[in-house]
Order: structure tokens, then sequence, then C-alpha cells
């Protein structure tokens, strides 16, 4: 296909406002695209996200940190009230199903497929490109330091220097910063850091969420209002209530989440991660994809492993997934032009329960450090010293939490 650039501000008139292109229209990237059209600073942002149609849903519930409420609430996106389902206890199990433990303790938890649809809806659509992989990407310069030049002050749109974009359908962008917001598999990380790989923590989570009717009442009963656990001697499974489809918070529309940490050696893994139509996913195994005979293997260890109220839910859920538990770390997140945020720099385990909020958090300090310096490499600089910290000490903290409970 016939390459056509495009340079972002030689053709709209717009030339002192900054150019800023994201690659990757998930969590990370939208959250980036909003604190960053919310700046203090004359910005223009598109995105480029690779699917071509609604993102499906790779999480399911998520634990609503304040970081993610409070950016809903102060940019009008969504009341967080209207979009959280809470619990006031945390109880363990055991194996009989019995309350072992419980303590007192407020959570807030929300779907991903609801937080993205309501950030999605925030972005304009003609600011959100579907379709749109990208192939390559440069930030001309590998140190920031050699492409902050006079030149690149934020006040002409940092036309000094510039990052390239080249995208599948032959297109090439040239623009002012290129975030990317790839996620754990990101092309563009692997581009730019060849080295880093994702480390497989050794083992995996098997995951699903049914409507909260599809259990018996008695099973409900034991998860209303509650964040509830079971530890065995090789498993950590988890399960909270979650907003409905909807987004409704109503008692017998929302949905039961459940996350099952389950140990698999790394060959045994690799078998489990070819899907019914004969697929191999590097990481994860989609919704309603799982094999017949992973499907059931799966419901003979939970009956066999888990307390009854667990495997019921199990049992209870039609489209089961399952997803890798891996640690990513780079060493650094700027390159000239180029910044990696989100899952593409770190990915910490879901024990933290902070991937999100991390991404959000990274797309704020983005903006705030774009904001507060008029020189391009001078705010990555700032942004790489406090959200690189950050993130590094997420993953450890994940690592330490999963050698904890998975022993
Ligand atoms: C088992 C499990 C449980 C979790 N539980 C929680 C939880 O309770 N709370 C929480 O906050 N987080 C949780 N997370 C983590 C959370 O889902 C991620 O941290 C978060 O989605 C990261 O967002 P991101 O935008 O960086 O990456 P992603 O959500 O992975 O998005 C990357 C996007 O980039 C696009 N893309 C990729 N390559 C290209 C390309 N070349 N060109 C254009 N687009 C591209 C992809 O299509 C995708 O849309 C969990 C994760 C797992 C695995």
């Amino acid at each position: 296909m016939a390459e056509t650039e495009s340079d972002s501000d030689s053709d709209d008139g717009h030339g002192d406002r900054l150019k800023v292109a994201i690659s990757g229209g998930s969590m990370g990237g939208l959250f980036t695209a909003l604190a960053l059209d919310d700046a203090d600073r004359a910005v223009d942002v598109e995105i480029f996200e690779r699917s071509t149609g609604e993102l499906r849903s790779r999480g399911a519930g998520i634990v609503a940190q304040p970081t993610i409420l409070d950016f809903l609430d102060a940019h009008d996106i969504a009341n967080p009230e209207e979009l959280t389902t809470t619990t006031t206890t945390r109880q363990y199990l055991d194996r009989e199903g019995a309350v072992e433990r419980a303590y007192e303790e407020s959570m807030a938890f929300t779907s991903w497929d609801g937080l993205y649809r309501r950030l999605g809806d925030a972005v304009p659509d003609e600011n959100y490109h579907l379709g749109r992989t990208t192939i390559s990407i440069d930030g001309k310069g590998t140190r920031t330091d050699e492409v902050d030049t006079e030149s690149s002050r934020l006040t002409n749109g940092g036309r000094g220097e510039r990052a390239t974009l080249r995208f599948e359908n032959g297109e090439i962008l040239r623009t002012d910063l290129a975030v990317v917001a790839e996620g754990g598999q990101s092309g563009s990380r692997e581009e730019l850091l060849p080295d880093v790989k994702p480390e497989y923590a050794g083992y995996v989570a098997w995951r699903g969420v049914t409507p909260e009717g599809s259990v018996s009442a008695s099973v409900h009963e034991q998860f209303e209002d509650t964040f509830t656990f079971y530890e065995g001697s090789e498993d950590l499974v988890l399960a909270y209530l979650i907003p409905g489809p909807d987004d409704s918070t109503a008692a017998g529309e929302r949905r039961l989440n459940w996350v099952w940490y389950d140990p698999i050696e790394r060959g045994e893994r690799r078998g489990l991660m070819t899907d019914i139509d004969g697929r191999t996913h590097d990481f994860s195994v989609p919704p309603g994809k799982l094999r017949a005979d992973v499907e059931e293997a799966l419901l003979a260890a939970a009956e066999e492993r888990l307390p009854g109220v667990f495997d019921d839910l199990v049992r209870a859920t039609d489209d089961r997934f399952v997803q890798t538990i891996y640690d990513l770390e780079v060493p650094r997140t700027t390159f000239g032009r180029v910044c990696l945020l989100g899952d593409s720099a770190f990915v910490a385990r879901p024990h933290t329960a902070a991937g999100t909020a991390k991404a959000a958090a990274d797309g704020i300090a983005l903006a705030d450090a774009l904001e507060a310096s008029d020189r391009i490499g001078s705010a990555l600089d700032d942004w790489e010293r406090t959200r690189g910290k950050a993130g590094r000490r997420l993953v450890a903290e994940g690592r330490r939490m999963g050698e904890n409970y998975m022993h």
C-alpha cells in the first residue's frame, strides 16, 4: 500500500497547539486523552486504536480506586455512585464454605466495560480512530535531552522535533508527542525495548461474570455486600458484585464477578492458550473461547478444590475465560518524543487491583507535567521520574503479594 504522510500541525491552522497522538484507545489512552484535553494548555489529542469495533471487555470487575472515581467526578463523566457497587465486609471462607474470618472494609467496584464506555463517550468520535494499528514509532532521539532544544518549546507546538507513527494502512503521522498506551503486549514497546519481555508469574487467573440471579438464593446470600475470598493450599479465589451490563447497580440487576488464581506449569499453560477454534493466544483466551476439554478440567478442579459456593459460581457462569498473570517493567518510559504509559510500561499483578488506576494516574501526571513545563523534554523527564518510580513500586508490590498468596 502506498504511504501517505501527514504533519499534524501543518494543515489545520493551529500551529501553536501541542499535537499529541496516542497509540491504543483503552483505559490508558482514554484517561490520557481526557486529562490532556482538560489541561490548561492548548493540546490537540488523537487516539489510534487497533480494534475495529467496541473493545471487548478484557477485564470484568475492577476495584474502583479513588483515582478513577475522582477523575470521573472532576471531569463530569459520571456520578461515581451510579457506576459502582460497594461492600462493607471482607470475608474468608473455609473449604466447607463457612466464614472463617471477616472484618469491616469499605470497597467500591465497577465493571471494565462500563468504565470503558463512559470514558469513550467523553472523547469526541472525530478524535478516536478505530482500526488504526501502529506498526512503528520513532521519537527521534533516544534521550530526552537530545531533543530538548529551544525549538521544542511547547509555545511553538514543538515543531523542532517530532515523533513519527507509521500505521498498518501505510499512513505516516508526524506529531509533537506520541503516547504509547498499547497494553502489556505493546508492539511499539517491543520495537523500542526489544529485550523487555513479560515474565510469567507461575499462575493464571480463571475469570468470569454471571448475572446475580443465575446462582441460587443461598449462594447469592454468601456474596451479598461482601468481598469474599477462599485461600486453599494452591488456590486463591475471590468474588464481588459489579454493576449489570447496562451499568445498573439495583439489586437483581448486578453481576457476580469472580477470579480464581491457579498455579500452572509453564508447558501446561501453553496448552491452555489454544482456543476452541484452534487459535493459540499468547496470554489469554477470551470469554466463550475455552476448549471443551479445558472447561471440563476446570469444572472438575472447582468441584475438587473450591468451597461449594465458589464451585456453584464457576458452574453458573457461561463465558469463562483465562488470563496469564505476568510481571512487566521497563527500564525507561521516554524515548525522545515518545512515551510509554499504562500496561505498556508496567504490568503489576492484579492483586494490587491498581492497573486501571495506574493507567489513569500516568495520564493525569503527563497532562500535569506538560502544563508545568514549557519544554516537552523536561516535562517528560519530570513525568518519567515520578511515574517510573510509581510503576516499579507497584510491580514489586504485586510480586510480593503474589508470593504471599500463591506461596
Ligand atoms: C486478571 C486481571 C485482573 C485485573 N484486575 C484489575 C482490577 O481489579 N483493577 C484494575 O484497576 N485493573 C485490573 N487489571 C488491569 C487492567 O485491566 C489494566 O491495567 C488496564 O486495562 C491497562 O490499560 P492500558 O490502556 O494500559 O492497556 P490495555 O487495556 O491493555 O489497552 C491497550 C489498547 O491498545 C490497543 N493496541 C495494542 N496495540 C496497538 C497498536 N499497535 N496500535 C493501536 N492500538 C493498539 C489494544 O487494542 C487496546 O485497546 C487486571 C488485569 C488482569 C490481567
